[in-house]
């Protein structure tokens, strides 16, 4: 067996085999493409991409595909084999450059939000050099952006693209007022922590709302949830450390810094940390992490479930987005530093988050806006749906000092003027402790916490990097023109400080009272629901904001936000059919055979003068008719709203209607039912319980 370091990486045609197999020039023209992000031009690419068919066809590829990602769903591709006919009845394996470098996708079925219907039928891939193509399932993956022909972008990593780069133009204005020449280009990193659940797949197979939707929409709750806080430290199941080692192996093959693996809070859920990377490639990697967790708990007879919340009253699962900004001379810019130069800096860069945040909290909170997180978010779960900063209280002691204009610390001893002294140390260790925050700053990067599991990190860090890009922009502004750099930059932060510290909040996210605060006296924004929150898309700051970075265009503004209102209106339908489906054709049966077995049995103790007290027979007889009377009304209103719902089409008006109507009554049912299930003979209740998924696996 081969050790760790001989697989990392061996189906991914990287830059070492790049050295191997391409000719010195080509090598060096595709390392300044990648570097640069830019193009080849077609007869590289011939060359490139006969060095990658030889190679892909050796470890056995017969197909390859432009690899990309959708608006909605994991990734797309479509297998197109190497052969070409050879003239004398055979074939041989061809591949161009062409065709590495551009694909014309049939992809007129995946959403595309009005986008392709208004300007062409169909769109173009193009191959993105940054991110190294790979082999998955014999098929070579060229990771690709996908755009209409009008250059709209249909998918999520050609916005992404474009957000790096307007980070990368404003902070490189920075950098250059820092007297810093060397640095050439900046690059945001991302490390996306991913949580899920494994569960046997057997009682998989047997619940149509995981199947159907990804998450239990009944089951009444197990007597031991997640109160011991046992899971955590738990040692991890051996079928499960199985899966994980699998996961680790298939992971490392195509690439992935797969890093760390532990239990999660709930019971069976799990949690794998790469090693952070490139925005846009810790992104692929991401996509491809999850895909893989799919189909490796597949060979394991397990079901890895993305949901955000496949069950009630036991944690959700999220995606802990943590982000830093880097130079390619490898400094990370969130890095305090040592001396009152880098210090300064350093304060700037967080200024700049701190600001981009404050002021773009509708659009943070749009991004991860989805039906499945809407049960994370605001729903008494880490975390809330307002948006603030964890910064820790060192920093923000620092920070207040600062905004005084304190020229001395009494703690530290220390000068506070910016960018003249050293600022007071804090201790990092101290940033990392608070669990609720939304945006914790944890000693050299943020972490945004509100990603759901099964989102794509493309989105919150679009929003990311174009807001701190704005923010830089507007900074660099007013730095070039100032006579006194120094006195300027004091200026400039202290007033960030002042104008936005309301964002800063280092105490419990879950506690009442701070939405209280948050709301009335900060006056912060709590967009609970997705409805709520995709309105952001369309508000005119918004547009100005992706306009004037060119991230996206009013256009695409729009049609991701008419892609958004869709989806979440098609998943809270499938839901609530979904639901119908269980309760009329297995839920109500099941009950009301129950109900005759108590019937019988109670008729034959009377019948045998056993009835001397009140049975156990004659109670929960009484109960469950009255919930099974309940569960059928519950059933019918539902059905009337679904009806309703019909009429409203997919848009705004919708997604209203489903988030105040349909999901209550949905909740409605749900409570009837569970109460019923725990009424009701294990033997006869027609799904796995609770207890049996979460701790089914040894
Ligand atoms: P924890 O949050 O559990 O304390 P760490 O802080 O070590 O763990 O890292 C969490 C995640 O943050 C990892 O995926 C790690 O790769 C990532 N990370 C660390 N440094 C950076 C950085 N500069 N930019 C982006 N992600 C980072
Ligand atoms: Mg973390």
């Amino acid at each position: 067996m081969k050790n760790v370091p001989e697989l990392f990486g061996e189906l991914v045609f990287n830059e070492a085999v790049m050295q191997k197999r391409l000719p010195e020039q080509t090598y060096r023209a595709m390392k300044k493409a990648i570097g640069e992000g830019k193009r080849l031009d077609i007869e590289l690419a011939g060359v490139v991409a006969a060095a990658m068919r030889d190679w892909a066809v050796e470890k056995g590829a017969t197909h390859f595909t432009h690899w990309f990602q959708p608006m909605t769903g994991i990734t797309a591709e479509k297998h197109d084999s190497f052969i070409t006919p050879s003239g004398d009845g055979g074939v041989i394996m061809e591949f161009s450059g062409k065709e590495l470098v551009r694909g014309e996708p049939d992809a007129s079925s995946l959403p595309s939000g009005g986008l392709r219907a208004t300007f062409e039928a169909r769109g173009y891939t193009a191959w993105d050099p940054t991110s190294f193509a790979f082999i998955k399932d014999g098929t070579l993956c060229i990771p690709t952006a996908f755009c209409s022909y009008g250059g709209e972008a249909l998918d999520k990593k050609t916005p992404l693209l474009r957000s790096m780069e307007a980070i990368n133009k404003q902070t490189l204005r920075i950098l250059r007022l820092f007297g810093n020449n060397d640095v050439t280009s900046v690059k945001t990193t991302v490390g996306p922590e991913q949580e899920y659940f494994l569960i046997d797949r057997k009682m998989y197979e047997k619940r149509e709302d995981l199947r159907f939707t990804g998450r239990t929409l009944f089951g009444a709750k197990p007597p031991k949830g997640q109160e011991l806080d046992d899971h955590y430290f738990g040692t991890i199941p051996t079928r499960v450390v199985d899966f994980m080692k699998e996961l680790d192996h298939e992971l490392w093959r195509l690439g992935v810094l797969a890093k760390t693996r532990h239990n999660e809070t709930a019971p069976a859920q799990h949690e794998l940390a790469p090693i952070f990377g490139t925005t846009n490639i810790a992104t692929d990697h991401n996509q491809l992490t999850m895909e893989m967790m799919k189909k490796i708990a597949a060979r394991h007879n397990l079901v890895c479930l993305l949901h955000e919340k496949p069950f009630a009253g036991v944690n959700g699962s999220g995606k802990h987005n943590n982000w830093s900004i880097s130079t390619n001379t490898g400094a990370n810019l969130l890095e305090p530093g040592d001396t009152p130069h880098e210090n300064a800096q350093f304060l700037l860069f967080l200024c700049a988050v701190i600001k981009a945040v404050d002021l773009h909290q509708d659009m943070l909170r749009a991004s991860v806006a989805t039906a499945g997180n809407d049960h994370r978010l605001g729903a008494g779960e880490a975390p809330p749906a307002i948006i603030s900063m964890f910064l820790g209280d060192d920093i923000s002691e620092m920070l207040d000092s600062i905004e005084r204009d304190e020229d001395y610390d009494a703690r530290e001893k220390v000068q506070m003027k910016v960018g003249v002294h050293v600022l007071p140390r804090f201790n990092k260790d101290t940033t990392d402790r608070n669990r609720t925050s939304p945006f914790a700053f944890t000693g050299n990067k943020f972490e945004f916490r509100m990603p759901g599991s099964s989102l794509s990190v493309a989105g919150p860090n679009i929003v990311l990097n174009t807001a701190v890009a704005d923010v830089l922009d507007g900074f660099a502004e007013e730095l070039e023109k100032a006579d006194n750099f120094k006195d300027a930059l004091h200026d400039l932060i202290i007033r960030t400080i002042k104008e936005h510290k309301r964002i800063i909040f280092n105490g419990n996210g879950y506690d009442d009272a701070w939405i209280k605060e948050a709301t009335e006296v900060r006056g912060l924004l709590n967009l609970d629901t997705t409805p709520k929150a995709l309105l952001s898309y369309l508000s005119p700051k918004n547009i100005e904001l992706f306009g004037k970075h060119k991230v996206f265009s009013e256009t695409e503004m729009r049609s991701r936000y008419d892609i958004m209102v869709q989806n979440y209106c098609n998943v809270v339908h499938i839901e609530a059919v979904t639901m119908l489906d269980m309760v009329r054709k297995d839920i109500m049966p099941a009950i009301s055979g129950y109900t005759l077995k108590l019937t019988a049995a109670l008729a034959s103790k009377k019948q045998l003068g056993l009835s001397l007290c009140v049975s156990y027979e004659e109670t929960t007889l009484t109960t469950l008719c009255e919930l099974l009377g309940r569960i059928n009304f519950c059933t019918g209103a539902l059905e009337t709203m679904v009806k309703n719902s019909e009429g409203l089409g997919k848009g705004q008006e919708a997604a209203e209607y489903y988030e105040r109507k349909v999901l209550p009554a949905m909740a409605e049912l749900r409570k009837a039912v569970d109460e019923a299930e725990t009424l009701t003979d294990r033997a006869d209740w027609p799904y796995p319980a609770y207890s049996e998924m979460l701790y089914g696996i040894e």
